[in-house]
């Protein structure tokens, strides 16, 4: 593997990630949600932050963007459809695009739906993929600017990532999205198990992200929105996946 990563809590429930090239030391910082525990994780590493790879315009993703910048000179790549609200962007990407950090390669996709220029970057190689606040252990990010049609073909494209892929959320957010979870998936088998495993987990303030694909096609609500066992629970028995996850989604906005 390639790249080493770091992972660190921000703010109240965000996530910062480092990704760090061994081969050539380059390092990028996923999103800047807390410029002052980034530079702390990266002076106990040793690395010297090169890149910030944005997902999204929030502020818990990109207000950190130009205090980085002004300490560290480094290239600031992020979102194309939101280059505008995206703080210090050198290099606008959209779908399709190579981010080379050293030796490390990752591709873009597009993921509108919590905001309408979201992207994620997904390291093939070494079967990671920072996906921003698009999908969540058992949750899914909001519908802010985009459509629930939107949101449901980018879940889907993330559901067909192959299975072992790791998913660096950016919200530890896992714990309220399982107590929803259980409510429209009540039968779900491993639903409850997980659910169990992560309440074991926040005991401890341990992080239940990464999570894998395998793992959010069994028991992510947003996911399952054509299992029959799920649409029965909501009455939805029989109607179009995008719909049951539009009403999915709207559950969920009011638990
Ligand atoms: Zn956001
Ligand atoms: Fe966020």
């Amino acid at each position: 593997m390639p790249i080493d990563i770091r992972q660190f809590p921000c703010l109240s429930d965000n996530y910062g990630f480092l990704i760090h090239d061994r081969e050539t030391g380059e390092t990028a910082a996923i999103d800047t949600p807390d410029p002052e525990a980034i530079n702390r994780e990266l002076e106990a590493a040793g690395w010297k932050l090169t890149h910030i790879l944005n997902t999204h315009h929030h502020w818990d993703h990109a207000g950190g963007n130009e205090a980085l910048k002004e300490k560290w000179g480094c290239e600031i790549i992020g979102p194309k459809g939101e280059a505008a609200k995206i703080p210090g962007l050198d290099r606008p990407v959209g779908e399709g695009a190579d981010v080379m950090l050293g030796a490390s390669r990752a591709v873009v996709h597009e993921t509108p739906g919590h905001t309408l220029g979201h992207i994620i970057y997904y390291f093939a190689d070494d079967g990671a993929a920072f996906v921003g606040d698009t999908i969540f252990a058992m949750g899914c990010g909001r519908l802010f600017e985009g459509t629930a049609d939107q949101m449901w073909a980018s879940l889907s494209m993330i559901a067909r990532l192959p299975a072992e892929t790791k998913l660096y959320c950016a919200h530890e957010y896992t714990k309220a999205n399982a107590a929803f979870a259980l409510t429209v998936d009540p039968q779900n088998a491993d639903l409850k198990k997980r659910s169990a495993e992560v309440d074991a987990l926040r005991a401890e303030n341990l992080p239940t992200v990464p999570t894998t694909v395998a793992l959010e096609r069994a028991t992510n609500p947003f996911l399952r929105a054509a299992d029959p066992s799920l649409q029965t629970a909501i009455n939805m028995a029989g109607d179009k996946p995008v719909e049951v996850f539009a009403e999915t989604r709207r559950l969920k906005d009011s638990f």
